[in-house]
């Protein structure tokens, strides 16, 4: 094993951005979806040229990619927390995607670029890695090895030069097997795959931290000396390699022995701090009242389809509830608001700066906010659409109205956790949920008509024939309630193995899911869901399980592992463990001396856990009590109150002050509005008024989603003209298909129009008309990034239908005349378009017969030769007047064969302007033949001239 492992020298990687911009320019098109993830300058993120004058530069990474995180608030908000920090540059890091791992290591790439400034990891100060679930850290050494950084927090701290490696993020206190080797494994000095981790809450610690870090760095002090005095006054920080680990050596065979002992055989004995100066245990961070701090409002737009246009407030933190296996009950408690007003300020930040159209309530209950009822209604009156996600059945089920307000503001599909299959199970996973409640909040759903139903469950493995019948006779009752209701609603139940986390009561409980695979739980489960109608699926495979619990539960001797699968083996977590993966873990922990029994066996009050040296807020003693009713399949109320419900608080721990538990245990619901309010609303939204906005889009941008535009110019007018914030509701369409981009086939740039549809009131309108506008037309191009607005049209109706489009295509250089021509000749041939070839001053003009015309998808074509500012690239331009119907990805196929992807990817294709139909019959006064085309947007035809005069004579400049 140590062989294998020791010792590595981080990967060969480019140190200097302009190497590795020209090699992402000369490349993109090699990488998945042409680079885009690397791409950079999203609106929101820092203009690159400030990262020389930064006092402080720090690389938020990620250990998953771009694409995968798109929707997370985490990063964006570590940036966003920084960023307050004068004198910080942020920049992101993605892992990349599975094709582009190979390429990048190949052509000494660093993994983690910025991706903004093409920067090298070791050109930061400070990487912070934002970690939100445990199998992420699979992809840590190899992600940390391929940018070209020593793995090991020792090899780190003797060079200045290579920056802190930190790490935080909803799964930062679950992170053991990073801080290892031992040295009693026989791996000498070496420790420690990252620096420090940041327990709990970010808010305040990562801005403490970074100060600190900027003090010391421009006072040249040593890297242990900046990480030293971050020791209590960094909230939540947590330094591994300050607190020493025992374990005993001896391994046996007899797990049964290790319950309840309070040492284990082989395992950890003891936790001791080794410098006077460092907390023991570490308390997490927690930000008790959430309204000082600011919610994500500035977030990057990322170039990804799903994310565009849509953001999250977060409106509370922490959960009131105990559910056992739930680690976000644990760590986050106490339960918080931020309140209605903070969030209505929010709302405008976000919505403005990033364009959103669609607001997620981020919480983990959203129906449990005091100020639930006014805030849908004031985001509502604000937003195109409010995204209301998880939401408890209890809750639902004794609030009708609720299920009535999600229907109207057109929420029809809503997932909730039922979790265990009986009444016995669910009092085990502490879900305080009857199956009275679900079958209630089921009727409200069913009877309002919802479209789909998705409801989770957890497989514990200690289901029992009388689990299974009671969950078939509920599955029957609600197959009948649908029946009876007349429901249409799709019922998905979907189920996954438990997981039993660190800091929950169910750290002390047997892994029976991961010591084997329950499937046939599953089967049963399954059988009862179909035979009742209803769908099923598994949500999480055994190895996923097992892997994660492993490295949950692991500890510091489970580095080497950790590194050896992952840069030894050479493995990355994308979404799935395989069972070859599993098989390899376990000959790894064979190799350690390691047992799983060890780690999956039930454990004892005493037990020394690998976490012990960090406290979330809730005593261990805490958790065994609530471990032992869980055990007994007995519950407690939670401590939030609510309607009928005496609530009180059963001593956790986690409230700072006997006030917040008498605002937890007092808590109310403020009472809802009149139906007829929101209904109003309703009304008043289907009144809009709709600008159309032409733009132009530079080659820049050709390659990110065409929405993305649509939703940049929103946020550039909003952010110019704030008063018209309110209105805007959402950017609905550009000229052409959405659909075409669905497959990332619209590499175009040049004009395009989009419509941002607002809400028709006074104020609106005169905020929106022409005039107004035009006047401030520059004000609002300041906003724009890679785009202009030529121009915007005010109450402009429905898009007009266009007839043509005018492409002008630069092909690279190695493409000649001639095999351009004969290239077209032969895509018109196929496309049946009946042409003559003509030459004409230079160019070659394949004219099109006119009485072919209506049905042909290319009008007209003309080869000539590029004007200077495209020779660089081209030689030849080619312009083509097309059809709605003509598909630019085919024709380039034509062009190029398919293998050629470069040079589709790489082709600048500008779109000139759109063409409408021209039915009045005027003839061209040079050429006299009928003119059949009107200017829609973009390029007008000389006066009373045909396009191809147009084109001929300058108009239409080459
Ligand atoms: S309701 Fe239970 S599962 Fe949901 S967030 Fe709260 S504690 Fe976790
Ligand atoms: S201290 Fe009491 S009121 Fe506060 S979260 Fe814990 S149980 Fe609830």
């Amino acid at each position: 094993m140590q062989t294998n492992v020791f010792p590595i020298k981080p990967h060969d990687c480019l140190k200097s951005s302009q190497e590795i911009r020209r090699w992402y320019d000369e490349n993109y098109h090699l990488l998945s979806r042409a680079g885009l993830w690397l791409k950079g300058e999203e609106p929101n993120t820092m203009e690159p040229a400030l990262f020389y004058q930064a006092e402080l530069r720090f690389l938020v990474c990620r250990l998953s990619t771009y694409r995968d995180v798109s929707v997370s608030i985490s990063h964006p908000l570590v940036a966003q927390i920084a960023q307050e920090v004068e004198g910080v540059f942020t920049d992101f890091a993605f892992l990349p995607p599975p094709k582009d791992l190979g390429i990048m290591t190949a052509a000494h790439i660093p993994l983690w670029s910025g991706t903004t400034t093409k920067e090298p990891p070791c050109a930061f100060d400070v990487l912070g890695i934002s970690n939100s679930f445990v199998l992420e850290l699979l992809n840590l050494p190899k992600l940390l090895h391929f940018s070209g950084i020593p793995l090991f927090k020792n090899e780190r701290m003797m060079h200045q030069d290579i920056p802190f490696i930190v790490l935080g993020g909803a799964s930062s206190a679950v992170t053991s097997v990073l801080h290892g080797p031992i040295k009693e494994q026989g791996f000498g000095d070496h420790y420690g795959l990252v620096d420090a981790v940041f327990i709990g809450e970010g808010e305040y610690s990562i801005k403490q931290f970074l100060e600190i870090v900027k003090k010391g760095k421009s006072a040249g002090l040593r890297k242990a000396d900046i990480l030293r005095a971050c020791h209590g006054k960094v909230d939540g920080f947590y330094e591994p390699d300050k607190y020493e680990h025992r374990y005993e050596m001896t391994i046996q065979s007899r797990p049964e022995m290790w319950v309840g002992t309070g040492k284990t055989q082989g395992g950890l004995i003891e936790i001791s701090p080794k410098e006077p100066y460092v907390s023991y245990p570490v308390k997490s961070a927690t930000v008790y009242d959430l309204d000082p701090v600011r919610t994500l409002e500035s977030g990057p737009i990322w170039y990804e389809t799903e994310s565009i246009g849509t953001g999250s407030l977060q409106i509370s933190n922490g959960c009131p509830c105990f559910c056992s296996f739930c680690a976000e009950s644990w760590e986050k408690k106490p339960y918080r608001e931020r309140s209605l007003s903070k969030l209505l300020e929010a709302l405008k930040a976000a919505k403005a700066q990033q364009g959103l159209d669609t607001v997620n309530l981020f919480s983990f209950n959203f129906n449990t906010h005091t100020e639930l009822y006014p805030m849908i209604l004031s985001f509502y009156r604000e937003m195109g659409s409010v995204s209301l996600k998880s939401q408890r059945f209890d809750l639902l089920s004794a609030d009708r109205f609720l299920v009535e307000v999600q229907q109207i503001i057109g929420k029809t599909t809503v997932s909730c956790g039922m979790e265990g299959i009986s009444e016995r199970l669910r009092r085990y996973l502490h879900k305080n949920l009857t199956e009275e409640q679900i079958y209630k909040a089921c009727e409200f759903l069913f009877e309002k008509g919802i479209r789909e139903l998705k409801i989770f469950l957890i497989c514990t493995g200690l289901e029992q024939s009388e689990d299974f019948s009671e969950f078939a006779r509920f599955a029957k009752r609600l197959d009948d309630l649908k029946r009876m209701m007349d429901s249409n609603v799709r019922m998905i139940f979907s189920l996954t193995p438990l997981y039993y986390p660190p800091h929950t009561p169910l750290q002390f409980h047997e892994c029976l899911t991961a010591i084997e695979d329950k499937k046939k739980i599953g089967r049963e489960v399954e059988r009862i869901c179909k035979f009742h109608g209803m769908e099923f699926r598994e949500s999480a495979s055994y190895e996923e399980i097992w892997l994660t619990q492993l490295l949950a539960m692991g500890d510091r001797r489970l580095t080497p592992a950790l590194i050896r699968s992952s840069i030894t083996e050479g493995f990355v977590y994308y979404h799935a463990v395989s069972k070859e993966l599993l098989r390899n873990w376990r000959i790894y922990l064979t190799d350690l001396g390691l047992s799983e029994e060890n780690y999956f066996c039930a454990k004892g009050k005493e037990y020394v856990f690998p976490w012990d040296d960090i406290d979330p807020g809730i005593s261990k003693k805490f958790l065994w009590e609530e471990y032992g009713c869980s055990i007994h399949f007995d519950e407690r109320e939670y401590c939030l109150g609510r309607p009928r419900i005496e609530a009180q608080c059963l001593g956790c721990g986690a409230c700072p002050t006997p006030a917040h538990i008498r605002k937890l245990i007092h808590h109310t619901v403020n009472q809802p509005f009149l139906k007829e309010e929101i209904l109003r609303i309703a009304e008043r939204k289907r009144n809009k008024l709709v600008l159309r906005v032409v733009v132009e889009i530079e080659s820049s941008l050709r390659l990110v989603p065409k929405r993305f535009v649509g939703v940049a110019a929103a946020r550039a007018l909003m952010l110019a003209i704030p008063e018209v914030i309110p209105y805007y509701q959402s950017s609905s369409a550009h000229v052409r298909d959405f659909a075409e981009e669905a497959a990332f086939a619209d590499f175009t740039h040049g004009i395009n129009v989009y419509h941002l549809v607002f809400l028709s009131e006074d104020k609106s309108k005169d905020l929106l008309n022409n005039e107004f506008l035009s006047l401030r037309v520059n004000h609002i191009q300041k906003y724009c990034r890679g785009f202009r607005i030529k121009e915007f049209v005010s109450d402009s109706g429905d898009m007009p239908d266009v007839h043509g489009i005018l492409y002008k295509i630069c092909f690279a250089k190695e493409f000649t005349e001639s095999f351009l021509r004969q290239k077209l000749g032969e895509y018109l041939h196929a496309n049946y378009v009946r042409h003559t070839l003509l030459k004409r001053g230079g160019q070659t003009v394949f004219k099109v017969d006119t009485k072919h015309k209506k049905n042909a998808v290319v009008f007209y074509a003309s080869i000539c030769k590029a004007s200077q500012r495209e020779e660089p690239v081209a030689e030849f331009t080619l312009f083509m007047m097309v059809s709605k119907r003509f598909h630019m990805q085919e024709f380039l196929k034509a062009c190029y064969g398919f293998e050629r992807r470069k040079e589709i990817v790489c082709t600048q294709i500008e779109t000139l302007g759109y063409y409408r139909k021209n039915q009045h019959g005027a003839r061209c006064a040079v050429c006299n033949e009928s003119i059949s085309e009107r200017l829609l947007f973009g390029q007008p035809f000389g006066e009373n001239q045909c396009l191809v005069c147009s084109i001929d004579r300058g108009k239409i400049s080459c």
